[in-house]
């Protein structure tokens, strides 16, 4: 691994390389190109959300001299922009300098003009630390600038800025990253790092982000210290948090009305040191999953990058409750404080899994956790088998091959396009399983080796399965054009 942090590392240079914020990439790419920009911005949001990597780009951008696309990255001031000698760009912490006598400094230095680019710009980060008094002093200088000046403000605690500051600059509000925007940017840096994740467990991270670019590739960094694969599991050790398999274990228990199965399983996790208030945020999250699963019946569309795995615990668990059964059990968990302890999550495993409806007859006997655990696995939640008298032929693949595509593109967008490069070959039953083993073929060399793939290939063995209700393996064939 190299030693530079992913995050410096991966720290967008242009308007281009930003990660979500798409609104305010525009307004302010227009803004700069139709130089109609204004002397003071105030940029708020969450932490991570890029506001002060926003405010270097802009700073960089304001100042670059090409006219086109800026910043350019090549002419004098965007090249001397990443110096030590570069001093039209002056970056200020408003946590460490926050006394009216650190802004009356500041306020001496905007009497300098430019020395490469066209303005002198001061981006004063979490300006909401500011005193009192501090922001007075900023506030004259808001009020008249010298035309050679430009301050970004950016703040997480956007209530804290005094009204008479927001009403001088332009104000800008950041939003979290989406998980699918999070999601493409952690698979381009794995990509071109080398760095060897599942699918899974990329998502994982993107989702433990909690929105935030920057906890994003900490997190990759932090985990991807050897050239080991990254699976789910090395995600879950690295973050002590409670397995996937046993939350998922866990909302079975639920939906099957077994109070004492859930206790154990919860009892084992907690044994194992999990971090109970993330514990309590994965139940909630899969039973929200869950819930949107059961009343809307499109899950795969709602939530994006959803694997294979989760996908079928969510379609096998729709089919023990209802819509109504659903809010019940989720209710005690959406009332637990952050300061629940295991005590307040063992009543609320207990009062949840009495409001389970059974559509199924219950479970006979009680299960020890292990054996919960082992009929529960996800190897286990193979599609349902059909059970047809006749085999598939080639003929039914073709006959549906439209139905696969739409069930395939719930997963993958571009999924039509590519398919259009395949065609299947041979189907044969499977001989250990119960199921076929389908072959398809293609003449792009390049296409059949990226789908040599395990996670590609099992995409189109789920969407094989989903169409023809019984488990399917794909196998890739390159063929050469005659
Ligand atoms: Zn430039």
């Amino acid at each position: 691994m190299n030693s530079i942090a992913l995050y410096r590392k991966w720290r967008p240079h242009t308007f281009e390389d930003i990660i979500g914020q798409q609104p305010i990439v525009r307004s302010l790419q227009n803004m700069v190109m139709a130089n109609t920009h204004r002397h003071a911005f105030l940029f708020s949001g969450p932490r991570g959300t890029g506001k002060t990597t926003m405010a270097r780009v802009l700073a960089r951008a304001l100042n670059c001299q090409s006219d086109t696309t800026r910043p350019c990255g090549q002419c004098l001031s965007c090249q001397g922009s990443q110096t030590e000698q570069y001093h039209d760009i002056i970056e200020i912490d408003a946590a460490s300098n926050t006394g009216v006598d650190n802004v009356r400094e500041l306020i001496e230095r905007t009497q300098f003009h430019p020395e490469m680019g066209r303005f002198r710009i001061f981006i004063i980060d979490e300006v909401h630390r500011f005193s009192g008094n501090a922001f007075d002093a900023l506030l004259k200088t808001l009020e008249e600038p010298p035309p050679h000046v430009i301050f970004i403000l950016a703040t997480t605690e956007y209530e804290k800025v005094p009204l008479t500051i927001k009403s001088r600059c332009l104000e800008f509000t950041f939003q979290l990253i989406t998980l699918a925007d999070m999601t493409t940017h952690l698979k381009t840096i794995a990509h071109r790092e080398k760095i060897r994740i599942d699918p899974a467990a990329l998502t994982m991270i993107a989702r433990e982000a909690t929105g935030s670019m920057r906890n994003a590739i900490s997190l990759l960094d932090q985990i991807a210290l050897d050239d080991r694969l990254i699976d789910v599991r090395r995600v879950e050790d690295h973050l002590g948090i409670a397995s996937r398999d046993s939350i998922w274990n866990l909302c079975d228990t639920l939906l099957n009305g077994q109070t004492a199965e859930g206790l154990l399983i919860f009892n084992q996790e907690k044994d194992r040191g999990i971090s109970i208030p993330h514990f309590v945020r994965s139940v909630l999250g899969h039973l929200q999953m869950l819930m949107l699963s059961v009343i809307t019946g499109q899950i795969a569309e709602v939530y994006a990058d959803m694997d294979v795995d989760l996908l079928a615990c969510l379609e096998d668990q729709s089919e023990k409750t209802d819509a109504e059964a659903i809010i019940k059990i989720i209710e005690p968990w959406a009332n637990l404080q952050p300061s629940a302890t295991s005590i307040d999550i063992e009543l609320a495993i207990c009062h949840s899994s009495k409001m389970s409806f059974r559509r199924t007859p219950p479970q006979p006997s009680i299960q020890s956790p292990d054996q919960t655990r082992q009929t529960l696995k996800p190897a286990d939640r193979k599609p349902q088998t059909h059970h047809s008298t006749t085999d598939l032929t080639l003929q039914d693949i073709d006959q549906r091959w439209d139905d696969f595509i739409d069930i395939l593109i719930q997963r993958s967008p571009s999924g039509d396009q590519i398919m259009e490069h395949f065609s299947p070959s041979r189907i044969t039953r499977s001989e250990t399983a119960d199921g076929y083993i389908l072959s398809l073929t293609t003449n792009d060399q390049k296409l059949a080796d990226r789908f040599q793939e395990k996670t590609r290939k099992e995409l189109l063995s789920w969407a094989f399965s989903e169409t023809f209700k019984c488990p399917i393996t794909v196998n890739i064939f390159y063929v050469s054009r005659k």
